[in-house]
């Protein structure tokens, strides 16, 4: 028996106060009076100079936001968001000064521009683990730079001189104070689309996949495609930074987009708090007015001139990085955290269902499966079945090659050899993506969710595969019924499993009890022809695996059709019509719990070794 592991507080992070009560009240009007605040800034009495550094950190709180997806959600680290300024301000001023191209035609040819190399540089960077991509951003951001001051047609680092005055729509914006405007809608209306975004279907699959790529694939969700989402966006937003910048300047060259500038709007994001939509704009701001501030008072204290505010913010990085990791924006969101989502689904009509086979039918065939590690045979030419209906136990001692079967079958594991059919449909080496979208869905031996997401969100990813809405939609909005529905289909499952009470909480408040239950009931939310389960009883204690033997066999009256990989014997005697037995890689027998359990070959190998 194991000792009993601490559990978590289970309660929420929500205050019962009055204070609380009256936040809930006016919390929706604080973005739109900010929102208006901004706009109407250049009509307050407020100096040219606050107009202008309002306009950088406008500009500076785009790219931001564009980091907040990509490092702060998606965990991916770009050094070179400073080039995708750069790519959106050069082909404005570029467009302009040679066809007298209108602005509407240079944004949109200075962010085709960045979806294009953004495409480019992930397709080459983003299905490669770890530090290639900060790497290769490093790398960009350097050749670009480079680029830019050595051709002649873009005039060296001179840069492009006199840029027309923006004209949109007939608005003379040349004009600082009408352009505060227009930077700051373009800024707003980005924090908005972002904000949408991390609350979609889309959004939760980029929060996914920081961490939990494995998790993520086996729910159908394209991990890659996720991160290149992030990517083309966070380019998107610093391109048209730049398109802003070009006009606002007037003149364009190289410096404003070299390796350092891109350094600093990341420190500008990780400060502000990296993954935190307002913290984009904090961090410009704090970072945009210090530094004007230390340019001045450093060179004045210390005596000589330079750039003294370049270590000061070393030194504050790494005191964000040791004491505030979240950024500053964090102490904001802890004293006034979102409420919930509302439940807004409950008359939602259900997801489809698939196409299910009658009771009995062949579902699962493992064929002479074979794996090899090197040369370890860990799985060799294994063969059984599942049918429709069936709740098959695959047990085996410590080593017996268990786990590796199971990731076999849901794609995880290529096969050295041997086959696996899905309703006699071919599946091994097709991935793991592929093989949760035909309808195998698995939970995972060490739990694997996004622990800062809501239970009912997790749950949500498993019907990732049964939806469809992508980024687009979900920015402007048009995904709600599509989110109902899914959302729908998540609370029903977690009630299903006897987990509606606690949808609210951050999964990671969850002991390992409720997080085995919670990750079955994101495996339903796939609709599977088939539940694969491995190690459900694992460390947990003994009212956690007497709940989970409740749910299990709720499930099979149900006609759930269940693979379970078990370590603990005595846990799946009472639970399976088949138990598939095996040896050091090697199927020792197969055959009803009494026939297993009545065999001296079994006892002799496997309850031999654990007794
Ligand atoms: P079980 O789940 O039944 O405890 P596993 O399938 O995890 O067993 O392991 C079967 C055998 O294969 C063990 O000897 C293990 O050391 C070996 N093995 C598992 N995964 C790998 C791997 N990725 N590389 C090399 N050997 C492995
Ligand atoms: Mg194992």
């Amino acid at each position: 028996m194991n000792p009993d592991p601490p559990s978590p507080p289970a309660e929420g992070a929500v205050p019962a106060t009055g204070q609380w009560r009256r936040w809930r009240r006016w919390r929706p009007w604080v973005a739109p009076a900010f929102a208006l605040l901004m706009l109407a800034l250049p009509v307050l009495p407020v100096p040219d100079f606050w107009i202008t550094q309002s306009i950088y950190i406008g500009m500076a709180a785009l790219v931001g936001l564009g980091l907040v997806l990509l490092t702060g959600v998606a965990g991916l680290t770009s050094f070179g968001q400073a080039a995708f300024v750069g790519l959106g301000a050069y082909t404005a001023a570029k467009l302009s000064l040679a066809w007298g191209a209108a602005p509407l035609l240079t944004l949109a040819a200075g962010v085709a521009l960045a979806v294009v190399a953004a495409l480019l540089l992930g397709a080459i960077t983003l299905r490669m683990s770890g530090h290639y991509l900060p790497l290769a951003t490093i790398a960009w951001g350097l050749a670009l730079n480079y680029t830019m001051a050595n051709l002649d047609w873009l005039g060296k680092y001179d840069g492009l001189l006199g840029i027309p005055p923006l004209v949109l729509f007939g608005f003379d914006l040349g004009d600082g104070r009408a352009l505060h405007v227009l930077v700051w809608a373009i800024a707003l209306l980005a924090a908005l689309a972002v904000t949408r975004l991390l609350d979609s279907r889309a959004g939760r699959a980029l929060r996914a996949v920081n961490g939990a790529a494995v998790m993520a694939e086996a729910m159908g969700i394209s991990t890659f495609g996720a991160k290149m989402t992030a990517f083309v966006m966070a380019a998107v937003l610093a391109a048209v930074s730049g398109w802003l910048f070009a006009y606002f300047q007037g003149t364009v060259n190289p410096s404003p987009f070299a390796l350092a500038k891109g350094i600093e709007y990341l420190f500008m994001a990780v400060l502000g708090g990296v993954g935190q939509v307002w913290g984009a704009f904090l961090g410009a701001a704090v970072v945009r007015v210090v530094a004007d501030q230390l340019q001045v008072l450093l060179p004045r204290l210390l005596g000589s001139s330079g750039n003294y505010e370049i270590i000061v913010f070393g030194i504050v990085l790494v005191s964000v990085l040791k004491y505030a990791p979240e950024g500053l924006w964090s102490f904001v969101a802890r004293r006034w955290p979102a409420p919930p989502r509302g439940r807004d689904w409950a008359c939602a009509p259900p997801l489809p269902l698939r196409p299910k086979p009658a009771r009995g039918e062949a579902l699962l065939e493992v064929a002479a499966a074979r794996k090899a590690f090197g040369g370890l045979v860990a799985v060799n030419d294994v063969s059984f079945e599942v049918r429709a209906g069936d709740i098959v136990a695959l047990i085996g001692p410590n080593g017996a090659g268990k786990s590796t079967t199971f990731n076999l079958v849901t794609g995880v594991l290529s096969l050295t050899r041997g086959g696996v059919r899905l309703r006699g449909r071919e599946i091994g080496g097709l991935g793991s993506r592929r093989i949760a979208r035909l309808g195998l869905s698995r939970t995972f031996q060490h739990v694997k969710l996004v622990p800062e997401m809501t239970v009912l969100e997790n749950v949500a990813l498993g019907g990732h595969g049964r939806t469809r809405a992508g980024a687009l939609r979900a920015m402007l909005r048009l995904d709600r019924a599509e989110e109902r529905r899914l959302f729908a289909e998540a609370e029903r499952q977690l009630a299903r499993i006897g987990m509606a009470a606690q949808m609210h909480l951050p999964a990671g408040n969850l002991a390992l009890g409720p997080q085995r239950l919670l990750e079955i009931a994101r495996a339903l939310a796939s609709d599977p022809l088939l539940l694969l389960l491995d190690e459900p009883a694992a460390g947990l204690r003994l009212q956690e695996k007497q709940a989970l033997a409740a749910v299990l066999r709720q499930l099979r009256s149900e006609g759930v059709s269940l693979l379970l990989v078990e370590h603990d014997m005595d846990f799946v005697m009472g639970l399976a019509d088949r138990v598939v037995v095996m040896e050091f890689g090697t199927l020792l027998m197969q055959g009803t719990p009494a026939e297993v359990q009545a065999s001296p070959a079994v006892r002799a190998a496997y309850l031999g070794t654990e007794h």
